[in-house]
């Protein structure tokens, strides 16, 4: 016998058709509790699907406010919610979307001081940030934890993406060892096509409902990438660095 309601079922009806998912699997993902750190380019998209799915928990943080060069990409937000904090801007569009979803929005900038406590409450952690060191604070964290953490990045028409299963492969430090400098190129610098992390925020939540359900084949050592210029995707096979400071350690 379902939990699910009359309108759940109806909601959730092309989830529960799909091979794989089922209304346990619809279950499962209304269990979920999915952190999403970054409520911009990658984080607004990743929100979105996340929510849509009937995710039933999500958190979003960003200590960041709607400005107007925001809007270009961020599509969770508006012109009427310039001057917002983000995540109350992103909250009131999930529960438009999907009131069965538990929002918590923690107007707060992910760092040195919360990392930890922030995710521990969470299952999965979704990257939507622009920033490698409060990267690596999450791939920490998720390592210690042992969570699963959906990476991605953009930049310019490009974008990457791979999924961080601790003990499975590869994490973010077996690739990339260190922060790259402060003059290193950035979006705000070299600018970013918004359909780029609407591609890779998309393909974001995809990987977290495949490790939800364990489904198919997440991106697990293997880092994609995507260049919209070509409009070619490829992945790039990873492994797990024995001497990775991070999880080198690890069995
Ligand atoms: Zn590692």
């Amino acid at each position: 016998m379902s939990v699910l309601t009359k309108k759940q079922l109806e909601r959730y009806k092309r989830n529960i058709l799909l091979d794989g998912v089922g209304l346990e699997g619809q279950e499962k993902l209304l269990q979920a509790k999915v952190l999403v750190v970054g409520s911009g380019g990658l984080g607004s998209p990743a929100a979105y699907y996340l929510a849509a799915a009937g995710v039933g928990n999500i958190g979003l943080v960003d200590g960041d406010r709607v400005d107007l060069s925001n809007l270009q990409r961020q599509i969770l937000h508006t012109t009427s919610d310039l001057g917002r904090p983000k995540t109350e801007s992103a909250r009131d569009k999930l529960i438009a979307l999907n009131p069965d979803v538990n929002v918590t929005a923690i107007g707060e900038w992910l760092g040195e001081d919360n990392y930890r406590e922030l995710i521990t409450g969470f299952d999965l952690v979704v990257d939507g940030t622009d920033n490698f060191a409060v990267r690596f604070l999450i791939n920490r964290a998720c390592v210690e934890q042992r969570k699963p953490y959906i990476f991605g990045g953009v930049l310019g028409y490009t974008g990457q993406v791979m999924t961080i299963i601790p003990g499975r492969g590869p994490c973010l430090a077996c690739i990339f060892r260190d922060v790259p400098p402060e003059s290193a190129p950035s979006c705000s610098s070299i600018g970013v096509l918004g359909a780029v992390p609407g591609m890779i925020g998309t393909a974001e939540a995809a990987e977290a409902v495949k490790v939800i359900l364990d489904l198919g084949e997440p991106l697990v050592g293997r880092l994609l990438t995507y260049d919209a210029l070509t409009m070619r995707f490829y992945d790039i096979e990873i492994r797990r660095d024995q001497s990775c400071p991070v999880c080198g350690a690890m069995s």
